[in-house]
């Protein structure tokens, strides 16, 4: 049951229809002229009911009252009534035509923009549920609503047929045209209502709906399989989603109880008004003050105005159910990232000639009071490779994610050759630097694609491709592949390959190789990788990092040692800084680490 507020919540359902021209603009930006040809075909078919009626009148007229007119003029007569009809029927299957056009390009241009759209969204709101779900709804929508489209064409029509048939009607007496409008009223007020209620419904049971999504991707992935299988979770989890999905089809289920007994009264009172009209014009046309034509004419006018205003109600109040869903689409788009360009952005340095300052940094993730960063002090120079380190958890990854302006500090100033990083130009920014994070994405793609992500201009460039993939030693793996660049990877799709997590690393390593960027960040780029294997990492490594910044993050400390200075951090707070030597001489946690690691080996 939907509580108060949401009952009283009628206002928003109005409110909703403030989105009909925003979609109306949608729709037309998708396909300008499918848009003009559907609405000049649907004014023509509009018109065509009152033509036959008007024809057909005639026609009666000319036969119940012999010698009015030649049998010649009836023939002819006839037939632009059939050409009428006739018309009608064509232009019905040019509008579908225009209809499914015109579906086809709004669903795909609506997706493209959502796609757009949520590529430019700051990272903090994909970790926000909130979010999530308004995105879930948002995705929903872009291809269910295409029924909002046909739906605003139709109501086009209607109004215009009901218009002419209204003036016929009201040409004769305005009265019976107020009676059939007052009794189909209604039904339209419960149409709307029980359109807002589901609307309510849909609205609270997203959750439910992502909790069941996620319990059937659980119950039938890849990644999940081998635990479910271990541990028997298959029962379990096919309960759950029962269980959930039976709260959801029963609500759902008690509404369009409630909707259809309503609708079935209130389609009573409807036809009240038809047949109100229908015995008033019989009562005339027996006391002989309307001829049989006429009779005719308004009997049939009368029935299909009857019929094009109910459509039109019942088209008004699903467009407005519609609208309201597309309150979230709407909204998402509304949402605006944080980080972004300013205006006045400008350029990013290259070469970098000052290298990168932490001023008085500190951060916390949104929504979370906890610093994860605190009052970081910190510069790296140009061409300088630093090794980062720390146990889990103090804040390696999040001091990284800051440089790329994933995020942006909560205090302090991070600065690139003295310039403030919110100065650039984000999208310059993040192309002069290749970073590869711990949990670095496996595209199930083409080998092609999945170097090429890196910088994706040079996906036709195999050389620049092959060269990246020598660098970072996934050339040797490529080569035994069957389809070479063209293999296709992960299990996803027909024909793909699954690669180690040490193969699947070195992958993502081309990429940032492939890159070209001035600051190379690495985490953790070795964790999945044999010793043999990460010491000819680390040889390319040291070649490719010449004269750039170099970040590296990393647990093992033959890693560590390559670079010109390690960096500790612990609880968010840089604790030592300084070279190999100085930090063992120093006898800090860094020594103390490194000791621990040593006696594992010997
Ligand atoms: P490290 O790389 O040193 O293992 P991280 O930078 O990944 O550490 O994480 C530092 C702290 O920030 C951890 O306590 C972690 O739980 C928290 N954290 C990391 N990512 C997020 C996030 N997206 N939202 C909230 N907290 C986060």
């Amino acid at each position: 049951m939907p509580n108060p507020s949401e009952r009283s919540r009628f206002r928003e359902r109005i409110g909703a229809l403030k989105n009909v021209p925003r979609v109306m603009l949608l729709v037309w930006h998708a396909a300008p002229l499918v848009v003009l040809g559907s609405l000049m075909f649907r004014f023509i078919a509009a018109l065509a009911p009152l033509g036959v009626l008007a024809v057909s009148k005639r026609i009666v007229d000319a036969v119940a009252r012999p010698g009015s007119v030649t049998h010649q003029q009836v023939w002819v007569l006839l037939g632009f009534e059939f050409l009428f009809a006739a018309g009608g029927l064509t232009l019905g299957r040019a509008i579908d035509y225009c209809d499914a056009r015109l579906a086809d390009e709004f669903a795909r241009d609506v997706s493209i923009r959502l796609m757009k759209h949520a590529a430019s969204m700051d990272l903090t709101l994909f970790e926000d549920p909130a979010f999530y779900d308004k995105l879930e709804r948002a995705r929903l929508q872009a291809t269910d609503r295409v029924a909002l489209v046909n739906a605003m064409g139709t109501l086009f029509q209607r109004v215009i047929a009901l218009f002419s048939l209204a003036t016929g009607i009201i040409y004769y007496d305005p009265w019976i045209f107020a009676l059939l409008l007052v009794c189909v009223l209604p039904a339209f007020a419960g149409e709307s209502h029980f359109a807002f209620l589901g609307y309510a419904l849909a609205h609270r049971m997203t959750p439910i709906r992502r909790e069941l999504d996620y319990l059937r991707i659980l119950g039938s992935s890849r990644e999940s399989a081998k635990e479910v299988k271990m541990f028997g979770l298959g029962d379990y989890l096919r309960e759950r989603y029962r269980l959930l999905s039976d709260e959801l089809i029963g609500r759902n289920r008690a509404l369009t109880r409630r909707r259809l007994r309503w609708g079935a009264l209130l389609a009573i009172v409807g036809s009240l008004g038809y047949y109100g009209g229908y015995a008033f014009v019989v009562a005339q046309a027996l006391a002989g003050s309307i001829t049989v034509g006429t009779l005719t004419f308004l009997a049939g006018a009368i029935a299909a105005a009857n019929l094009e205003l109910q459509s039109v109600f019942s088209l008004f109040s699903s467009i407005s159910e519609q609208a309201l869903f597309l309150t979230d689409l709407l909204t998402f788009f509304a949402v605006r990232p944080r980080i972004r360009s300013k205006p006045n952005a400008i350029p990013a340095p290259r070469p970098i000639r000052d290298g990168i300052e932490f001023r008085h940094v500190s951060f916390h993730y949104p929504g979370s009071e906890r610093r994860v960063l605190t009052d970081v002090n910190f510069r790296i120079e140009p061409g300088e490779r630093i090794a980062l380190v720390g146990e889990n958890g103090q804040g390696k990854t999040t001091f990284v994610k800051l440089i790329a302006r994933l995020y942006d500090p909560s205090e302090g100033l991070i600065l690139l050759d003295g310039v403030d990083l919110r100065d650039y130009r984000v999208e310059d920014l993040r192309r002069e630097i290749g970073i590869i994070f711990q949990d670095f994405f496996r595209y199930d793609m083409a080998v092609r694609d999945n170097i090429a992500a890196g910088r994706v201009e040079l996906i036709r460039n195999d050389p620049a491709l092959w060269e990246a993939a020598r660098r970072s030693g996934v050339d040797q793996i490529v080569a035994k592949l069957p389809g070479g660049l063209e293999q296709m990877l992960g299990r996803r799709f027909e024909g793909g390959i699954d690669l180690s997590g040490g193969q699947w690393q070195r992958m993502a390593l081309a990429r940032a190789y492939l890159r070209d960027a001035q600051v190379l960040i690495l985490d953790e780029p070795t964790a999945a990788l044999d010793a043999v294997a990460e010491a000819e990492v680390f040889m390319n490594f040291a070649e490719l990092t010449r004269e750039r910044i170099a970040i590296l993050i990393s647990h093992r400390f033959s890693t560590v040692r390559l670079a010109d200075r390690i960096v500790v951090l612990a609880e968010g707070r840089i604790t030592e800084d300084g070279s190999h030597e100085e930090l063992i001489a120093s006898r800090g946690q860094y020594a103390r680490l490194f000791e621990m690691q040593a006696a594992n080996y010997r």
